[in-house]
């Protein structure tokens, strides 16, 4: 599989051997519209780094690099740009080569198979500030790892946030996490720390090939974790389940080495996030299940026939002493549920957004558009400090990301609605004339958002006087013949 690399920089203070250095990191762009600029996440601080490419022909790189060698089976770093890398950091941070000292290889990061794209890996390197009297830019501060994981760790709304790089090049070491057994054929995430994600090969739609399984299992479980409020109690949560048959035995392997006090929480009931719930009531018949009813009722009794809880949202859950916060989230489904991780103030978004692309709402099992905006301003109003979605990779922007849905939605709610004035009468000609650009193979999902657009542009009574909605509801029947005709 084609890889693709990046450098990171732990470049250490003068004189004090605690900190490094953090830079502050590039927002996404401006939408260029009051309402959605409004919604500010708040600054994000991580190691400076910079795309990490292959040298091309002869030529070699001219920074020495110690340590290297030790690491040549996994990467053989004389083979990439250094130099250009090294000095863009520099640049980024307003030093010059000469302000540093030797450079040792520090570690090599391989990420997890989140998709669509390939995996991104780090190299991450070490250095030292030599010349002390630097004045530091604005955008730069000196952190220690203590500082680092109380930003991560003890949130306060609203404030400053540390990003995933300094977590993987130096945090990892002092994780809450206890010690997972996750296959090595299944590399993983922690980020941030607490939250273990495990991309898992699933039976979901295009252009993902996985489900993100998470994990909670905090190292210190208290004794007494303080039952009083709480819906659910234990020692590790698992969040959707979802993998193939293929990678069950992976499953089961990761079920096996948790403890048997487990709780398991589902977003929604689409098979890509239930798959391997019998993989559990198999290896922990202990495990009980929380979901929202709607879900519940969907998922079979080969999935689950063990302990379950229904959850409306607003319950709270104890995990080894951490507290996790059940939202419910219709939209996706009418049963969707989100989770937020307390002291790391991540969101769990279920398939409300997806790492890369836009967002699917399941026609039939109660996808419903005036409830994803309305989860989707749940959502900000929260301003999460991540946002962990099923498919694809953490968000670190993610009223960005949200905004960016509800731009989209809104886009194609009012494409669908002059294609109506057109003259569209039938479901095909709306999908036909607003997704004209897209793949046919979409063209089904689609569909789907374009009935929820219709009804949702109903409800606010925008479509015109000579539109017949039963014309337009019969037609979508006819709908999956003729895009098979296609
Ligand atoms: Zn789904």
């Amino acid at each position: 599989m084609a890889m693709h690399h990046k450098l990171a920089v732990i470049l250490d203070h003068p004189q004090n051997d605690a900190e490094f250095l953090l830079v502050k990191q590039t927002r996404p762009p401006k939408f260029d519209d009051d309402e959605y600029d409004s919604f500010v996440d708040s600054d994000l601080w991580d190691l400076p780094s910079a795309q990490l490419n292959l040298l091309e022909g002869q030529s070699e790189s001219s920074v020495a690099v110690q340590g290297a060698e030790s690491w040549s089976e996994k990467i053989e770093l004389t083979k990439f740009d250094l130099d250009s890398a090294l000095n863009s950091i520099l640049e980024q941070v307003g030093f010059k080569a000469a302000d540093a000292g030797d450079w040792k290889l520090w570690k090599y990061v391989e990420e997890a198979q989140f998709g669509p794209g390939p995996p991104i890996n780090s190299v991450f390197v070490r250095g030292k500030l030599v010349n002390a009297d630097q004045t530091l830019q604005e955008t730069c501060k000196w952190m220690s790892v203590e500082s680092c994981l109380s930003w991560l760790q003890e949130v306060k709304p609203r404030c400053e946030r540390v990003g995933p790089l300094i977590v993987a090049g130096l945090l990892n070491e002092f994780a809450q996490t206890r010690e997972l057994q996750i296959p090595s054929t299944l590399p993983y995430q922690e980020y941030p720390p607490g939250v273990v994600l495990v991309p898992m090969g699933s039976r979901t739609g295009k252009p993902f090939r996985t489900t993100n399984l998470i994990v909670f299992a905090p190292k210190n479980v208290p004794n007494d974790s303080g039952k009083n409020g709480f819906i659910a109690c234990g020692d590790a949560l698992i969040v959707d389940p979802g993998c193939q048959s293929k990678f069950h035995e992976e499953l089961r392997q990761i079920v096996a080495a948790l403890p048997r006090k487990l709780i398991v929480f589902v977003t929604h009931h689409h098979r890509d996030h239930v798959d391997g719930l019998s993989v559990i009531q198999r290896c922990n018949p202990e495990a009980t299940l929380l979901a929202h009813e709607n879900t519940m009722r969907r998922i079979g009794k080969d999935d689950w026939s063990l302990g379950f809880t229904a959850i409306s949202g607003t319950e709270e859950i104890c995990i080894g002493g951490q507290r996790l916060i059940a939202i419910f989230s219709p939209g996706h489904t009418d049963g969707h549920m989100g989770l937020l991780h307390a002291s790391t103030h991540s969101l769990i978004v279920g398939d409300h957004c997806v790492g890369q692309g836009s967002a699917i709402l399941d026609v039939t099992s109660g996808g419903n558009m005036t409830d994803y905006f309305q989860s989707t301003y749940k959502f900000m109003e929260i301003s999460p400090h991540a946002l962990i979605p099923m498919h694809g990779r953490v968000n670190l922007w993610p009223k960005h990301m949200l905004c960016g849905y509800l731009r989209n939605r809104r886009g194609r709610e009012s494409s669908i609605l002059k294609a109506i004035e057109n003259g569209a009468e039938t479901l095909f000609d709306i999908v036909a004339n607003v997704y004209s650009e897209v793949d046919r193979s979409f063209w089904i999902p689609a569909a789907s958002n374009v009935r929820l657009h219709v009804d949702h542009l109903s409800q606010q009574d925008k479509l015109p006087k000579g539109f017949s909605l039963e014309t337009f509801y019969r037609s979508s029947v006819a709908f999956s013949e003729n895009v098979g005709k296609l």
